[in-house]
Formats: C-alpha cells, structure tokens, sequence
C-alpha cells in the first residue's frame, strides 16, 4: 500500500504585505510574540493551523491598484487585513510608515503617471478644498485608481496623515458608506471606523470592480469566522453563509471593472 503523503504545509504568501512583515521581523530586537499565538500559526493565513484558510483564498486581477502606509507593528499583527487586501489584489503595495524617514520606493510608486493616487481618509478631518467623493476625473483618462490606505490604529493613521508631507498633495477621498463596520477582530474607539480591507472594498467598489469589492468582503468575512472561531475554541462552520457567498463568487469571476462611478 502506498503511503499516503500530506500535502505540504502553506508557506507565506509571496505579496507586499508578507514581505514588510518578514523585513519586519528581521529588523526586530526581540521576536514578536502575537497574543494567543501558543499554537502553531499558518504560514500562509496566520490562523492556527486547524483553522488554515488558505485553500479557499482568491486571487482577482484588478485595474486598480492598493498603497498600504503600515504602523509600525500592523504587519506582525494576526488580525491585520491589509494582508487580505494584498491576497486578493495583485497590485498591492505595502511601506512601513516612520514620522523621519519615507521609503524611496513609495515615493516612487505616489510618482509614476500609470497611477492616480488617492488618499483615503474620512473627510471630516481634512481641509473641504482637499476633499473628493468619487474618483478624480484623471482615472478616466487612462490612470488606474492607487488608493492610498493609512494601515494602523486610529491614532496612528490621524498620525501618519498629519506627519507625511509627501501626501499633502494627495486628493483625499473620503468614504460615505451607510453601513457600519462589520469588522468583529478588533475594537475600535470609533463605531464607525472601517477596517483595512473593508475599506479597500469600499473603494474597488467605486472604481466599478464590483465583483473584487464582493470578493474582498467575502474573504474577510471568512477569515473573520475562522479568526473568530479559533479565538473562542468554538465549532468552525465551513459551510456559513460567508463560505457559500465566497465559493459563488469565485465561481463567477468578472473582467476587471473599468471606472464606473464618475458620473
Ligand atoms: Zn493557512
């Protein structure tokens, strides 16, 4: 009888936000210790791996593109979802924010005229002159939407937009979503405060990639169950209503959207 060989174990996915997360833990004195990490976590989703998410992960070709401007320790944070925002969106950047230094690389990316880059930020706290609620005309003129996520607490990202001159320029979009946030990981001081990705769901949704938006939401729906699950030794349930949405619209998948929410 042959052996029955398992399959190997995910490794890290090979995306911007993995990759910050590894130069990361080099540049780390001490080695970051996730809270309730005892049990062994998965390369490739960073769940215990009796909750491992990565077979169900989807991968979209997009035409716009994600910036993510990281606090310090978000990417070495297990609840993160910038990492599922850069599992799903090929284009995905991701930088280490610092108040003293700017990486080249992001300057770089905020420069080159394939993009048009926009800050996300809620607009009651940014000059009105500043402020855009759809995607600045140029996008329709051949430039792909670059969103522009500040990643981190609340406290950070008011931080991160105070202190970074090299965004001062940015239009700043400002999100008016009427539902509020579903994000169950983490708790904000703010009820409506977005999470990463549902605010990068938010945003490929007005860039007119519906079916990215929905997959992006659907992916962080499930991680949120496995997350949650793990978290609170309860039953996991792989056939919830956020499995089922995410297994349809894998099986749908669309051609990436074109800017439809400029009128
Ligand atoms: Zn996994």
């Amino acid at each position: 009888m042959k052996p029955v060989i398992p399959p190997p174990p995910p490794t890290a996915p090979d995306h911007a936000v993995s990759r910050l997360r590894l130069a990361r833990l080099a540049a780390s004195a001490k080695p970051f210790v996730a809270r309730g990490s005892g049990g062994g976590r998965c390369a490739g989703c960073r769940l215990v791996a009796s909750h491992c998410v990565c077979a169900l992960r989807p991968r979209l070709t997009t035409r716009a593109g994600v910036c993510l401007v990281m606090g310090d320790i978000e990417a070495l944070k297990p609840s993160n979802t910038g990492w599922l925002v850069a599992d799903v969106v090929t284009d995905t950047w991701a930088f280490g924010w610092s108040r003293t230094a700017v990486d080249p690389s992001l300057l770089t990316l905020l420069a080159d005229p394939q993009w048009q880059p926009v800050l996300v930020f809620p607009g009651e706290f940014v000059p009105p002159e500043r402020v855009v609620t759809a995607l600045p005309t140029t996008a329709a003129m051949g430039r792909k939407p670059l969103f522009v996520l500040l990643d981190g607490t609340w406290s950070e990202a008011r931080k991160m937009f105070r202190k970074s001159p090299y965004l001062d320029a940015l239009p700043v979009l400002s999100l008016h979503p009427d539902e509020v946030s579903n994000y169950r990981l983490r708790r904000s001081a703010r009820e409506t405060h977005f999470c990463t990705s549902e605010v990068a769901a938010l945003c490929l949704a007005l860039a007119g990639e519906t079916h990215a938006a929905e997959s992006l939401a659907a992916w962080l729906d499930v991680f949120t169950t496995h997350y949650l699950s793990a978290k609170r030794s309860a039953v996991l349930d792989r056939g919830s209503e956020a499995h089922l949405r995410l297994l349809a619209l894998d099986a749908s998948p669309t051609e990436p959207g074109r800017p439809a929410s400029l009128a």
